[in-house]
């Protein structure tokens, strides 16, 4: 039978149809992000009477969705977005997947979507990279980008619970952003667009926060910006950068060496690469560093900020003992297995 009677989809019970022929593999050098896709993936279907079904893994291929179907009409939905590496010595690993998972489970929540066991996906996750092993980069520079999807599939137009959903995975192979962190990015920070309120979903990863975030982003690029530094509240907070959390790495009032960021007071992302949950002032003076966090591109530096009509210059530190060069080392070195640490998982 298609459903199982459990609350939760099982690992276990993953029934996997292979593809016919393999694509074969791009240059590992030169992707650009999130276009090129490997020959299988992960769907799992839900529905209100029949609990979840069988995990299936299978060809890459289109989805078949009734014209009615709440993700289209009304953004009943979510995504995660997580990457696998390829470590020296071999070896595919995620990291830190479960943060995942649980980020996950918390828009599901939120978007009225059923619950599931996250070390079940994960697994789940685990088999669909170990079947298309072959598209995890066999290189430092590139990494498997892995985007968990989950829509309300609901074929009603009533604006309600979903009572059917679609879990499903896909792998996309892409270059690394390692260099980035020493490329800097220009902000427009202009309080005319929102990211995220009090009270929305800007701490939930729903695909409704992204897609109306594009505008702004053109908007940036005509004042010549490469990116939106999101504001919050009539004395603009600082809140996210483009689709990362943000840092200040500066000299408080102290003169101590602080690293600041937004707390997680409902409208800032939770991101997994963010390291530390610090407060945040909007003084500029006797300021370091400036950079964004994220899992595509680690971490990218801010090199201007165009506020009220002024440029603000931002240092951009560009020697190898900035704290954004040390973390891209850090981590990145975590990522590729170069320096043991238990928060890194093996497929
Ligand atoms: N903020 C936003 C709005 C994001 O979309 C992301 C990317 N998920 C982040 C921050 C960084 O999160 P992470 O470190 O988990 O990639």
């Amino acid at each position: 039978e298609k459903y199982s009677s459990t609350k939760n989809p099982r690992s276990a019970d993953t029934v996997v149809q292979l593809c016919e022929s393999r694509k074969p593999k791009p240059e590992w050098e030169n992707l650009s992000f999130g276009t090129v896709f490997t020959d299988h993936m992960l769907l799992i279907e839900w529905s209100s009477e029949g609990g979840w079904g069988k995990p299936r893994i299978q060809p890459f291929g289109n989805l078949s969705l009734h014209p009615a179907c709440s993700a289209l009409h009304y953004a009943v939905q979510l995504f995660e977005g997580m990457k696998a590496y390829r470590g020296q010595d071999g070896r595919i690993r995620l990291f830190r997947p479960m943060l995942n998972m649980q980020r996950m489970l918390k828009s599901a929540h939120r978007a009225c979507l059923p619950s599931f066991d996250g070390a079940e996906l994960l697994d789940c996750i685990r088999k669909l990279v170990n079947v298309d092993q072959d598209w995890v980069p066999h290189s430092d520079s590139a990494s498997l980008y892995i985007r968990p999807t989950f829509l309300g599939t609901e074929s009603s137009l009533g604006v309600k619970k979903a009572s059917r959903a679609l879990l499903f995975v896909i792998l996309s192979p892409v270059g690394s952003y390692f260099s980035t962190g020493n490329k800097s990015v220009s902000l427009w920070a202009d309080s005319k667009y929102i990211r995220a309120w009090k009270g929305g979903t800007g701490d939930c990863k729903m695909g409704g926060n992204y897609g109306a975030s594009i505008y702004a982003q053109y908007e940036a690029q005509d004042f010549g910006c490469q990116q939106v530094l999101w504001l919050y509240g009539d004395d603009h907070q600082i809140t996210e950068v483009g689709t990362m959390n943000l840092f200040l790495y500066w000299i408080n009032e102290d003169g101590e060496e602080e690293l600041a960021t937004p707390p997680l007071d409902g409208i800032i992302l939770p991101g997994i690469t963010r390291q530390s949950i610090l407060e945040l002032t909007s003084k500029w003076r006797r300021v370091k560093e400036l950079f964004g966090s994220g899992t595509a591109c680690v971490v990218s530096r801010v090199c201007g900020v165009l506020y009220q009509g002024q440029k603000l210059q931002m240092p951009t530190a560009e020697q190898d003992n900035s704290l954004v060069s040390r973390l891209l080392k850090e981590l990145t070195d975590i990522q590729v297995r170069k320096r043991h640490t238990h928060t890194h998982t093996h497929t």
